[in-house]
């Protein structure tokens, strides 16, 4: 790849180097054919999580009131509208209405990858234990807290390469069935996760060198191990139909809100991203649920647009912000990505309205804001929704009356509360 022929040919990439918020447009946007999955493949997933939900509800006694179904709340946020529009200037109209899907506050794991990490995990364990004839889809799957399944799990691995939020899922709920569970982890990670993670008896393995060769190391030799799952987070379908779940979820809690999404009033979902899977999952939901009166939207870091990158030179993942000097670095762990997933990028093509990028000074700060008017606590990653609000607005949205903006907020629920209290005084002072 010749990077000046590439940047004479896609000048933003110029803006992308300059660290600066960019918004990006998608112009395949809605010429979806030929996708790989279709609605049945999340009504099968969806299924599963049925059945698994009473052996949940069992090990995870704070999912009971839910019946061992694993969601999150949709809440209107009132005092956060306010509070963009009064002391940073965003532009609602007076009807627009502003929600936070409080994916931080997922149970079991406090984070987005409780929807791809676990359901992967159950996925395994149920495709194992039907085929050594010990589960039936049509039992009661509370079975599987009993000593004989643990047993039997035990002789199994599961391994992930994870700095945080998946290796955080996986780890639980692997080690809760009963299987060993390895976490391949660079050595920056915090150390709170690596605690965590070995508190619930996984393995946790600390990478000093290149981490994505650690990654691809581990994949490899699970290849070998009949015994050995690899959860792979560029590549997995079963990650992506988990996530995809969460749209099912969301229609069900929009209809209980009484939302109107039409013509006149369209959705607009707003998803930090990483390598991609969360949001293309999502994102593929709901357009085949709401079709074009849903626009979904990925938030980056400035200094980590993998997706953004991937998609725009259509290079997908045979592209690093690496390649076009752009140094990865940034303090939202979940988005600390390079290169965007294949399988993400070949969904959000068709499916993605735009992507745009976040100053690592506006995570904290809107972070801050959340958490002085609603009085909810999310990580850096999350608050990313929020950063592109006036972008997204004034591109795509100043001619409808009403629009409804979801911002998913992505993690947090397991952050110590000194690190919490330390992310919020730093972006308290950017109100100075
Ligand atoms: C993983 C993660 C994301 C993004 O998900 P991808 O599937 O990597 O795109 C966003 N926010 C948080 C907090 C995460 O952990």
């Amino acid at each position: 790849m010749n990077i000046d022929e590439l940047i004479i040919k896609y000048p933003e990439i110029l803006s992308l180097q300059s660290y600066r918020p960019f918004l990006w447009t998608n112009p395949h946007q809605n010429y979806a054919e030929n996708l790989r999955f279709t609605i049945t493949d999340i009504e099968d997933a969806e299924n599963r999580f049925q059945r698994f939900a009473p052996f949940i509800a069992e090990a995870f006694p704070e999912t009971v009131l839910n019946k061992g179904i694993i969601e999150s709340p949709l809440v209107e946020i009132r005092a956060m509208k306010a509070a963009m529009a009064e002391r940073i200037g965003c532009s609602f109209s007076d009807h627009d209405r502003l929600f936070l899907k409080c994916d931080h506050a997922l149970p079991i794991s406090g984070s987005i990858k409780a929807r791809g990490g676990i359901y992967e995990v159950l996925k395994y364990a149920e495709t194992l234990a039907i085929q050594a004839g010990l589960l039936r889809v049509q039992d009661n799957y509370r079975c599987l807290t009993e000593e004989k399944f643990k047993r039997f799990f035990s002789d199994y691995s599961l391994a992930v390469g994870s700095t945080g939020n998946l290796g955080l899922s996986v780890g639980i709920m692997g080690r809760k069935l009963g299987f060993n569970v390895e976490v391949h982890m660079s050595t920056d990670a915090k150390k709170w996760k690596k605690e965590l993670l070995r508190s619930v008896g996984a393995t946790v393995y600390e990478h000093s060198g290149d981490f994505t060769q650690a990654v691809a190391q581990g994949r490899e030799q699970a290849k070998s191990n009949e015994k050995m799952h690899f959860i792979d987070d560029e590549y997995s379908t079963d990650l992506f139909l988990g996530y995809a779940v969460a749209a099912f979820r969301l229609k069900k809690q929009i209809a209980e809100q009484n939302i109107s999404v039409d013509a006149e009033h369209p959705l607009a979902v707003i998803i930090p991203c990483g390598v991609g899977g969360a949001p293309s999952g999502i994102t593929f939901g709901l357009k085949q649920i709401f079709g074009k009166n849903v626009r979904c939207f990925t938030a980056e870091p400035t200094h980590a647009p993998a997706m953004l990158l991937g998609l725009m030179t259509e290079l997908w993942d045979q592209i690093s912000v690496k390649d076009v000097g752009i140094d990865g670095i940034t303090a939202a762990d979940g988005l600390a990505v390079g290169r965007p997933s294949k399988l993400a990028c070949e969904v959000l093509d068709s499916q993605i309205s735009g992507c745009f990028t976040v100053t690592d000074d506006d995570l904290f700060k809107y972070l801050a804001l959340l958490a002085n008017t609603e009085k909810i606590q999310v990580e850096p990653s999350a608050s990313a929704g929020f950063c592109g609000f006036d972008l997204i607005r004034n591109r795509f949205f100043t001619t409808f009356d009403r629009v409804n903006y979801i911002v998913w907020s992505t993690g947090g629920g397991m952050v110590p509360p000194a690190e919490m209290t330390e992310y919020i005084k730093r972006g308290n002072r950017s109100f100075r």
